[in-house]
């Protein structure tokens, strides 16, 4: 079974051709991070009017990259929601016109469970049961799953996810946007010693998180330092943060796993691209014997392969949820939870 995946539920366009039999066959993206740059963050209009000017230039090259005619696309996934609703709207409309044009059926993917399946893209996937730590631009959840569609949450932030604390930090040292990957390389050059910040929560017991108090200690520093803060300031203040972020972040992941009696770590997620944090986690997992895993870098963030892959292993568990039918809805707000397996 061929599946194309189709994202657009923020500011990434990206379509992708998974086959059962033969795994990703082609996937291609096209991120508006210049075009939102100039505004510090994403502008909802703008990025709906992107999508639609890049979907079918995509589709056509994932089709020419994988040398299939559409006419062999057996079913279309599309991202139905958590995101913007402009954006989500022009993914679904595409999948749904596209589908009723090929007399093909469509489903709808929830993009955190694309988030969630896609280190299984990996060439070495993890088996099933295994904890995942969820750290997104919106989201940081950690989660126990034991198959496809069987995910139990079990703890979340109470504020600001991992990826949004990244952002406004980054924001606040005069970094552009998206600050993620910005933070992470000036920290590479930080004082580990220079700024101890806190690490909000580590010992609540519990497995949620609260990234909220981080960013205000960031903007503490930065306002005692007026205008004179030098670059290697910056990189301090940077190193301070991802050192604060990061410990949390691999203390409860640990304990997760211990609480749980398992011993997979999956990471997913844009910030599960963090090179800081892949080290603290892989240091922890190997004193523990735990085994961690990552999606592949490109696939971190959002992307059509996993939503295309999400598409297939639903289908393969239950060709029933595909349908014929094209009035599409489209869920801006939608917990995990109620997802139906
Ligand atoms: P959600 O999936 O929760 O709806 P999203 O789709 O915006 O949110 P992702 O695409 O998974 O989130 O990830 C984007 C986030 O990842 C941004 O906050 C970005 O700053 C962060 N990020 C990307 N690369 C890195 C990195 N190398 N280090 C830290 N953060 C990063
Ligand atoms: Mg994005
Ligand atoms: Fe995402």
């Amino acid at each position: 079974m061929i599946v194309l995946g189709i994202e657009s539920s923020c500011d990434e366009t990206g379509l992708a051709l998974y086959d059962t039999e033969h795994g990703l066959l082609a996937h291609a993206l096209h991120s508006q991070i210049a075009m939102h740059q100039e505004y510090g963050g994403v502008v909802p209009e703008l990025a709906s009017r992107d999508h639609i000017r890049r979907a079918l230039p995509l589709l056509t090259e994932v089709l020419t990259q994988a040398k299939l005619d559409k006419h062999q696309i057996d079913a279309i996934a599309y991202t139905q929601g958590p995101g913007l609703a402009g954006a989500l709207l022009v993914g679904a409309s595409v999948a749904c016109g596209l589908a009723l044009a090929l007399d093909k059926p469509v489903i709808g993917i929830h993009h955190l469970e694309g988030h969630l399946l896609s280190p299984l893209l990996a060439s070495q996937p993890p088996q099933f049961p295994f904890i995942a730590l969820l750290v997104s631009g919106g989201h940081t959840q950690l989660m126990r799953v034991d198959g496809v569609g069987q995910y139990k949450l079990l703890g979340e932030t109470l504020d600001d996810a991992a990826g949004e604390a990244f952002d406004k930090s980054a924001k606040l040292l005069g970094l552009t946007y998206p600050g993620g990957p910005a933070i992470s390389r000036l920290a590479e050059f930080g004082d580990p010693a220079a700024y101890k910040l806190p690490r909000p929560m580590l010992h609540s017991k519990d497995l949620n998180f609260s990234f909220s108090g981080l960013k205000t200690a960031v903007l503490t520093v930065v306002k005692n330092h007026n205008t004179d803060i030098c670059e290697q300031d910056k990189a301090n203040i940077a190193r301070g943060f991802v050192d604060a972020l990061v410990d949390v972040l691999v203390a409860k992941s640990m304990t997760a796993l211990k609480e749980q009696g398992l011993k997979r770590l999956v990471i997913a997620g844009g910030v599960g691209a963090n090179q800081q944090l892949r080290t603290a986690l892989n240091a922890a997992a190997a004193k523990r014997r735990y085994q961690v895993f990552y999606p592949e870098l490109e696939f971190c963030t959002d992307n059509g392969a996993m939503i295309a892959f999400a598409g297939a292993m639903r289908l393969q568990q239950n060709p029933a949820l595909a349908t014929r039918e094209y009035g599409f809805n489209v869920r801006p707000r939608w917990p995990l939870h109620e997802l139906q397996t």
